[in-house]
């Protein structure tokens, strides 16, 4: 009998996914935190000294960007090198577009994460492609994330189901069907937006489809762009504990536009608080009060249980934050800003400081900082502008998804922004 004839309803627990030789996601084991280098994927000595101090840190998983086919054997030399430190944590090619680069890098890590609608334009052949990736992951024992976010889902799937929660959630199903249908269970998923109303409802549906189709894989969770500071820690987690909550959710990301090192014990405090541990991370009294202000309320606020917080402990610059992260009320400009990663070419955390102190006034705006102008503007998803660094000092400005203004040099680029949101106004 083959796996796809095998109803797993009984269960409520998600399959559990082998991650190399000592790590499993799901099956009701506690909640993996992961994150993901900024560092450059050829400069190798700066991606293996990161990946040190974030596996130091708590870091169970690390992805790393492999922006194309020659940086397959940089992967390959960074793992070797952790492995001959004593380093075990397993390492996730992140990739965009190309099956080739994900077919060649997949023996030589422990799991690829792709978004199989970007393998080709045509339907049909992205399904050829992401097929041949299942065989190679089969023999290699890796696993594969299907990661789908909002705002790239490709026209196939909008141009079908439109560009909103129920969309994410049918476009990784068609995905979940062809790995069933090949009998390849090592899987994850994630449904990742900026906006923590679309990403909680995107899983929740995803969930309720993977459940009666009787396969339910883990998933993992993260507010994609969620910026930086309070408000990044904030909206992050506003989503993540939300289905934390609900019992969706098997690993977790805190992407934030910071050194990833900042990101781990905002996500080993979401892990321990919904696994019902009580040691966190190192967190000063100020943090804790803030993550934990934001996972008891957020939730209610974004299933509409409440309408605000009524809690004398919270003062009211949290409780705004809390309140605009879970799209209640908005008291200042929404912000939407990538965590930065190998295919960053400029300075993307002083750039977004930048930004947000030249907008603030900006209330009811949503203004997105991008790190890379190949998956920058695809990801800004329901931005009104967009500053996207193209590298060699150069910016793009855009408004919505239509660039207006290319090769504005750095320095300029802040102002030119203001200019045009200025002459909308
Ligand atoms: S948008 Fe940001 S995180 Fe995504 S690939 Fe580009 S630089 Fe990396």
């Amino acid at each position: 009998m083959t796996s796809s004839e095998k109803p797993m309803t009984s269960s409520t627990r998600t399959i559990p996914v082998k991650i190399g030789d000592n790590l499993v996601i799901g099956g009701g084991n506690p909640i993996v935190v992961q994150t993901m280098c900024n560092t450059h994927t050829n400069d190798v000595g700066a991606t293996v000294a990161q990946c040190r101090r974030l596996a130091a840190a708590g870091a169970q998983m690390i992805r790393i960007t492999v922006p194309g086919q020659q940086d397959i054997e940089h992967i390959r030399v960074i793992r070797g090198k952790l492995r001959s430190e004593g380093i075990l944590v397993p390492i996730v090619a992140d990739i965009h577009f190309s099956s080739a680069t994900a077919i060649g890098v997949a023996p030589h890590v422990e799991k690829v994460r792709i978004n199989p609608g970007n393998f080709h334009k045509d339907h049909e052949e992205a399904r050829r492609q992401f097929g041949r990736l299942l065989d190679v992951c089969r023999e290699h024992g890796t696993a594969v994330r299907i990661g789908l976010n909002h705002g790239s889902l490709g026209s196939y799937i909008t141009d079908l189901y439109g560009n909103g929660p129920d969309a994410m959630a049918r476009a990784a199903m068609e995905w979940i069907e062809m790995c069933i249908e090949k009998d390849f269970l090592k899987v994850v998923v994630s449904l990742k937006a900026s906006n923590t109303v679309v990403m909680t409802e995107a899983y929740r549906l995803l969930d309720g489809m993977m459940r009666e189709r009787g396969f339910r894989f883990p998933m993992h969770l993260g507010v994609t762009e969620a910026g930086n500071g309070d408000s990044g820690r904030i909206k992050s987690c506003v989503g993540i504990a939300a289905l934390l909550e609900e019992g969706i959710g098997d690993t977790v990301r805190v992407s934030l536009t910071e050194d990833p090192e900042a990101e781990i014990p905002v996500a080993r405090y979401l892990a321990a608080r919904y696994d019902g541990r009580t040691e966190f991370p190192a967190l000063s009294g100020r943090e804790l009060k803030m993550l934990d202000a934001a996972c008891t309320w957020g939730p209610k606020l974004l299933r509409r249980q409440v309408d605000t917080i009524d809690d004398p402990t919270v003062d009211a610059y949290l409780a705004d934050e809390i309140m605009q992260a879970a799209r209640r009320r908005f008291y200042r400009p929404e912000y939407i800003a990538c965590p930065g990663c190998g295919r960053t070419m400029y300075d993307l955390q002083g750039a977004f400081e930048k930004v947000k102190e030249r907008t603030s006034h900006l209330k009811g705006l949503v203004i997105a900082v991008m790190g890379c102008i190949v998956n920058g503007p695809g990801e800004m998803a329901d931005a009104d502008w967009g500053y996207v660094g193209e590298g060699n000092g150069k910016v793009s400005i855009y408004k919505r998804h239509t660039p207006i203004l290319r090769h504005v040099p750095e320095e300029e680029a802040v102002d030119r922004l203001l200019e045009l949101i200025e002459k909308e106004a």
